[in-house]
């Protein structure tokens, strides 16, 4: 059998609001994705901050657009002040966590080894992790992005081994996010054959059907152009995902891919 080709992964955009907003945008951004969201169930999700997680439950149920978390905690229950659980999470309904975002890792600390931590509490209460990866500037110019990502990867592969299809790979270089600048088509298209062959080699035997998302300023402008590569079979989108017209458009060239 051949491996399977970009059409036949599922197309999958995040939008991550990070820390933007309040309850009355909240409402106004998920008003604006219910109204637009026709024909893209299955392949649009938000990541709110957790405080309206459950608006988003309650305005996105029975719409085919799903909702997920920014973080989890690396610890199951217990003493953790602040911590939010892959099992609260799972409660509210969260199809997807984001772990390993650059600015958890940069800002907050987190490690490779807390990343997979991380993904294992996701997977034990039954959320999709989605696996942040990617090289900040410096590390491109010294030619390292191979090694950043390999080092990512290789971290979070025991975990990703018996998870089957139940997990989502984001290359995000750290350089593009928030900035306007944007990986190449070319570029984005060489990382994720990059991620994909090291999924693989480390014994993610669903490595060929994973989902591999690009995140880095993408805009409805580029979002054709990327999604046309093919490895990439998606995007998480932070600026754009909070206007929702623009990242219903986004979602919309994710949807039509060939
Ligand atoms: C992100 O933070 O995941 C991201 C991709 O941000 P932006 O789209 O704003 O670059």
């Amino acid at each position: 059998m051949s491996a399977p080709t970009g059409a036949q992964r599922t197309a999958l955009v995040l939008g991550n609001w990070k820390m933007n907003g309040d309850a009355a945008s909240a409402e106004a951004l998920l008003a604006g994705l219910v109204a637009g969201c026709h024909g893209l169930s299955g392949v649009a999700g938000v990541c709110p901050p957790y405080p309206y997680l459950g608006l988003a439950a309650s305005r996105l149920a029975g719409t085919g657009v799903g909702w997920g978390a920014q973080d989890v905690s690396a610890f199951e229950d217990g003493a953790y002040t602040g911590e939010v659980s892959a099992r609260m999470l799972a409660d509210l309904g969260c199809t997807w966590t984001l772990v390993g975002h650059s600015e958890r890792r940069t800002l907050f600390g987190d490690t490779d080894a807390e990343v997979a931590r991380k993904a294992a509490r996701a997977l034990a209460a039954g959320l999709v992790p989605v696996v942040c990866v990617g090289e900040t500037l410096a590390e491109r110019e010294a030619g390292s992005t191979e090694a950043v990502l390999a080092r990512q990867i290789d971290a979070v592969c025991p975990v990703l081994r018996d998870a089957g299809e139940r997990c989502v790979l984001a290359y995000e270089p750290v350089w593009a996010i928030g900035t306007g600048l944007t990986a190449s088509p070319a570029q984005a298209q060489a990382a994720h054959a990059f991620i994909r062959a090291r999924l693989a080699a480390g014994g993610v035997a669903a490595a060929p059907r994973l989902s591999l998302l690009y995140g880095g300023s993408v805009k409805p402008s580029n979002a054709v152009e990327l999604f046309g590569q093919p490895d990439v079979d998606g995007g998480l989108i932070g600026g754009a995902s909070l206007v929702a017209a623009d990242f219903l458009s986004i979602c919309r060239a994710a949807a039509g891919r060939s």
